[in-house]
């Protein structure tokens, strides 16, 4: 079992011919919504890889809040650790799309700025029975710590995605077994510009001083993944796909190398499975809808091999 202590976000979408100015109302079109949010995504990934999965997190008693639970629950993801906050809004994010695929966005936060320590610690017993705990920072900078303590109390694999990137102390990243940023949370870690494999390198190298941590993996988008850890350090190459969204292409690369590191595989074949997953997530749109099924990803594989 792995458990994600992490954000939920309902994302709304509308394309307009162009952004308005302060002020001026336009008319746009198609209008969706989509249940987002990183350590929603992240364990929508880790249930769609088959494996049991429970997050703790915090939401709105609002209609977002009850979709976006419904949305985990329909591929078998464990919700009761969820708070509902009487008073505050569900996590929301207003991303206007323009002509030329250009984004603005708005996010407020709501509930994922109220979760607190107390709140992950009262589910202790998820913990003690999961084999690795994901955290990010997309909810509260108290909730990520207690949520990598208790993974190291209780002998789980304490894994961080630090994203959004905020500023964190070195005692958090030390509570970490692998901290994996992609290129930009990589570049503030470490304060090397990180632009390319040999400045993930660097930066990885960097990122394992500061903070002890045994394994650090840069993601590099299409460029696959750097890896520094004990047993293999190096360049895993991407999966070349016609990319047509990459929202989430992280999310679901977390999610499904953490399962196959559960599962007891090698580092460099857990790093290429997560780009898999990854890879085949950003040929389709939307964040969990884009993430594939296990059969799926183990195709790719089979074809590369
Ligand atoms: P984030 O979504 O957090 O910014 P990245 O963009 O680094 O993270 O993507 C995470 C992983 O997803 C990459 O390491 C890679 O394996 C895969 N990926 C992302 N974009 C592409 C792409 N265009 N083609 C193939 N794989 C991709």
């Amino acid at each position: 079992m792995i458990t994600v202590v992490g954000s939920f976000n309902m994302d709304l979408f509308i394309e307009a011919p162009r952004f308005p100015t302060p002020g001026e109302a336009i008319h746009g079109r198609n209008f969706r919504r989509a249940p987002g949010g990183k350590g929603a995504n992240q364990a929508y990934t880790v249930a769609r890889m088959g494996m049991k999965v429970a997050i703790v997190g915090s939401v709105g008693q609002d209609a977002f809040g009850d979709e976006m639970l419904a949305s985990l629950e329909a591929v078998g993801v464990e919700t009761s650790a969820v708070v509902r906050r009487a008073d505050a809004a569900s996590g929301t994010a207003m991303i206007v799309l323009d002509a030329t695929g250009q984004n603005q966005i708005v996010v407020a936060n709501g509930a994922n700025n109220v979760l607190t320590a107390e709140d992950v610690r009262r589910h202790a017993s998820f913990f003690r029975r999961s084999k690795a705990v994901i955290a990010q920072l997309e909810t509260t900078l108290e909730a990520t710590e207690a949520a990598l303590g208790l993974a190291r109390e209780s002998g789980a694999l304490a894994v961080l995605n630090p994203a959004p990137f905020t500023p964190v102390s070195d005692e958090l990243l030390r509570l970490c077994d692998w901290i994996v940023p992609n290129e930009g949370e990589a570049s503030n870690l470490s304060r090397v510009e990180v632009w390319d494999v040999k400045s993930a390198e660097a930066a990885a190298r960097v990122i394992k001083e500061r903070s002890r941590c045994p394994n650090a993996l840069v993601t590099l988008g299409a460029n696959g993944v750097w890896m520094d850890t004990p047993s293999f350090t190096g360049h895993v190459p991407g999966f070349a796909v016609q990319a047509v969204d990459t929202v989430g292409a992280g999310d679901t690369f977390i999610g499904a190398l953490v399962v196959r590191l559960v599962e007891g595989a090698e580092v460099r074949e857990a790093v290429r499975f997560g780009c898999a997953a990854a890879a085949i997530s950003v040929t389709r749109r939307g964040a969990q809808a884009s993430v594939p099924a296990r059969s799926e990803v183990e195709e790719l594989l089979k074809r590369h091999n």
